[in-house]
This record gives structure tokens, C-alpha cells and sequence, in this order.
């Protein structure tokens, strides 16, 4: 070795467990020799009890034990800052590797609460209303910070001991990021979250919302169950086409048949399509587009969910008045759709559809957005 060039050991990286579906785990211990049920073991110290210490897993025995610490990890993405609404809502703002910011929100009502959940740090899609489409893309985030995101929200309530009560009981993929962009982590945290052994929320509990990325819509139905929100936000292609650049790659039509077929492959025929509507002044939010929506989606298996804009610094839009959207609202309400206004919630925290966080890429400081209300998800899980 030449003089003055000092010799380092590069830590070999360990695997983080945390994101690591029942199937992958199993793989895991087959890999290094151990039984399949060691998995399940291992599942349940991690997403029942909260558990990041191999030493603590006494039903492991010591040497596995001590394997384990060399091979792996257990390591939740760390929490940068914590807020709390007066409402209820709490507000955590989770710094991943890199230095990157996202966000996931809390929001109790009666006895549920609806966590909402980050795929990717920023997003590609550019959706002209959407303050995270503004920050242009990072990265995906890995399932271990997806799924990581559940559990510091039931960590941060202290709700791993027995008979608590779930902190958590509805997610909603509706955070920072296009999560059909993001497919595999997606789908494995989804996984995860619908496992026993994990935490157990029923498929209806689970909410997936993307602003329709088709051929991965396509590929998630031959994998997944969970309830699918479309955002749709406008009647036709001239108008989504200006708000939604995906569409001029997947128009309207394209879209609603592969939603169809998403929820024509469940296996529950009761289940329908979430349609988001971000109400726009002026742009989307016209008693003409109103109808036009009742012709496009007359026998369409869905409700509607009207999302009143969440304004941001130069956004360039603005928020249709109380009326404007109380008229909209009537014109789907007569032709007989189940229509739902998302109120915000969070308010004072800045936790509402369209805003805050901010430091992606530790330079500069700008708003993400942020979603809230889901009563809508009450109909929809009947
Ligand atoms: N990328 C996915 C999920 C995250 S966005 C998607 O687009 O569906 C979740 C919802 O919030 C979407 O319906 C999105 O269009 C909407 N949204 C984004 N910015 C908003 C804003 N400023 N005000 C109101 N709704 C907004
Ligand atoms: Fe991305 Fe969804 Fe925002 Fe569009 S609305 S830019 S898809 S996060």
C-alpha cells in the first residue's frame, strides 16, 4: 500500500427486517438455515410489540440471537419534528436517508383514525395543483420507510402493549409521492399492513390513490385488494390534460375501465371506485362540469369525493367559495351518487390536503402538501 493512504474496512450493510413482507422473511431465514417459523416470531416481536432489539426476542435463543445482530437490523426512519392539532391531528415530519423530509398525518375521528402515508420523497407527475408535483422527484422511499412510517405512528403513542386498542385503523396512500410509481415497496408495505402478523388491517382499511399510472393499475389487480381511490379531477381529457399531464398518456377513458376491471377482479362484488375531485376555482368547479361528471361516471361503480383546493404559496389557483362547491356537490347529490366533501382538518398544523413540510434535498425550504379528511372512507367500508 502506497504511504499515506490509510486502509478502511467498509461496515458490511446490514438488512433491515422492517419492510420485509412474511414470504420475504421466510426467505430470509431459509437463507441463513433457520426454519420458516422463525419469521413469523420475528413478525410479531416487530409489528406487534414494537421490538428493534434482537437480544430482547427471548424466543429466539441466544446464538440466533447474536447471528442476527451481525446480519441484520431493525431500523425505523427517525421522526425530525412532531405536531399536534388541536383537533387531534398529529402531524410527523420523518427524515429518511439522505436527509429527505416526508410526511405522515394521524387524524382520529370517533373510533377510527386514518393514517396517511408517503411513497416517494416529491413525485414525477407534475400535477399542476400539487405542491409536491412542484418539488419534482427524489426518490422512492423503501418499504421499511413506508411501512416504518405505520409503526412510528403507533410508537409515538406508546400503542404496542396489549389491550390499548389500535392506534392505527385505516392507512391511506395518499401522502407525498405516486405510490403505483413506486410499485414493489408499495405493495410489500401493503402487504404488511394487511398481515396478522403484521398489523392487520382489513383490505377495505387500506386505500391506494393514484392519479393513474394504467399498465401498474393493471398489474395491481392481479396482486392486491385493497380499495383504490382514482383522482380524477375533471370531467374530460381538455381539461385534465391542462391539470393532470399523466392523462395525455392515460386519458379518462383508459383509466375508469382499468379501475373497473381493479374492482371487478375483487372478490367482494360490493366494493366501488373512490373518484377525487380537487375542486379548482374556475378551472373544474363549474355547475356545467358538474353534469358533465354525472354523464361520465352515470353507472359507474364509484362515490365521489370532493376535495375543496388546499391553497399553497404560488400555486396560481384558488379554492371555489362555500357556494360554488355546495352547487357542485347538489348537481351529483340529484343524479344520486354518493358524493362526500373532505373537510380539513389538522388546520392549524398545517396537515391539510396541499401543504407544508418541506427541506427535500437539505437546501431549500418549500411546502409539500399534505391530505386529511376521509369520511369518505366510511362508505366505503360499508
Ligand atoms: N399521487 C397520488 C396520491 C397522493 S395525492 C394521487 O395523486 O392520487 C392525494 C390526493 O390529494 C390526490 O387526489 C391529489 O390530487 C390531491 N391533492 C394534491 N394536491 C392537492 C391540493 N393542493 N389541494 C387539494 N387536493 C390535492
Ligand atoms: Fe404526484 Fe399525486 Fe401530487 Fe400528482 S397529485 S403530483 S401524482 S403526488
Amino acid at each position: 500500500m502506497p504511504d499515506g493512504v490509510i486502509a478502511t474496512t467498509k461496515p458490511i450493510s446490514k438488512v433491515n427486517l422492517l419492510g420485509m413482507t412474511r414470504a420475504q422473511l421466510e426467505h430470509f431465514f431459509a437463507e441463513i438455515g433457520e426454519k420458516k417459523f422463525r419469521a413469523q416470531q420475528v413478525m410479531k416481536w416487530i409489528h406487534h410489540q414494537g421490538v428493534c432489539d434482537f437480544q430482547v426476542m427471548t424466543n429466539l435463543g441466544k446464538a440466533l440471537r447474536d447471528r442476527l445482530e451481525t446480519l441484520a437490523e431493525i431500523t425505523p426512519p427517525g421522526i425530525s419534528s412532531q405536531q399536534d392539532s388541536t383537533d387531534g391531528t398529529r402531524k410527523w415530519a420523518i427524515s429518511v436517508t439522505g436527509g429527505a423530509l416526508v410526511e405522515a398525518v394521524l387524524i382520529p375521528e370517533g373510533d377510527r383514525a386514518t393514517l396517511c402515508v408517503s411513497s416517494q420523497v416529491g413525485c414525477s407527475l407534475d400535477c399542476k395543483f400539487c405542491s409536491t408535483g412542484k418539488q419534482g422527484f427524489q426518490r422512492d422511499l423503501t418499504a421499511a420507510e413506508i411501512i416504518g412510517q405505520v409503526w412510528l405512528a403507533i410508537n409515538s403513542y406508546d400503542g404496542w402493549q396489549p389491550g390499548k386498542g389500535r392506534v392505527v385503523t385505516n392507512v391511506v396512500m395518499m401522502g407525498m409521492g405516486e405510490p403505483l410509481l413506486n410499485f414493489d415497496n408499495v405493495v410489500s408495505s401493503m402487504d404488511l399492513m394487511c398481515d396478522d402478523l403484521a398489523y392487520g388491517l382489513s383490505k377495505r382499511k387500506v386505500t391506494l390513490s393514484t392519479s393513474g399510472v394504467v399498465p401498474a393499475l393493471d398489474k395491481l389487480a392481479e396482486l392486491s385488494d385493497v380499495s383504490l381511490a382514482i383522482s380524477l379531477h375533471a370531467p374530460n381529457d381538455e381539461i385534465r390534460n391542462k391539470i393532470v399531464p399523466l392523462n395525455r398518456r392515460y386519458p379518462i377513458d383508459k383509466l375508469l375501465s382499468s379501475a373497473r376491471a381493479y374492482i371487478d377482479a375483487q372478490t367482494d362484488k360490493k366494493r366501488v371506485v373512490t373518484i377525487e375531485y380537487t375542486l379548482l376555482a374556475g378551472v373544474n368547479d363549474q355547475v356545467e362540469h358538474a353534469q358533465e361528471l354525472t354523464q361520465l361516471l352515470k353507472d359507474y361503480p364509484c362515490k365521489i369525493n370532493l376535495i375543496p383546493f388546499n391553497d399553497f404559496p404560488n400555486s396560481g389557483f384558488e379554492r371555489p367559495s362555500g357556494n360554488a362547491v355546495s352547487r357542485f356537490w347538489k348537481v351529483l347529490m340529484e343524479a344520486g351518487f354518493i358524493v362526500t366533501v373532505r373537510t380539513t382538518r389538522g388546520d392549524d398544523i398545517d396537515a391539510a390536503c396541499g401543504q407544508l413540510v418541506g427541506d427535500v434535498n437539505d437546501r431549500t425550504k418549500r411546502s409539500a402538501r399534505y391530505r386529511a379528511q376521509y369520511e369518505e372512507l366510511e362508505t366505503l367500508e360499508g
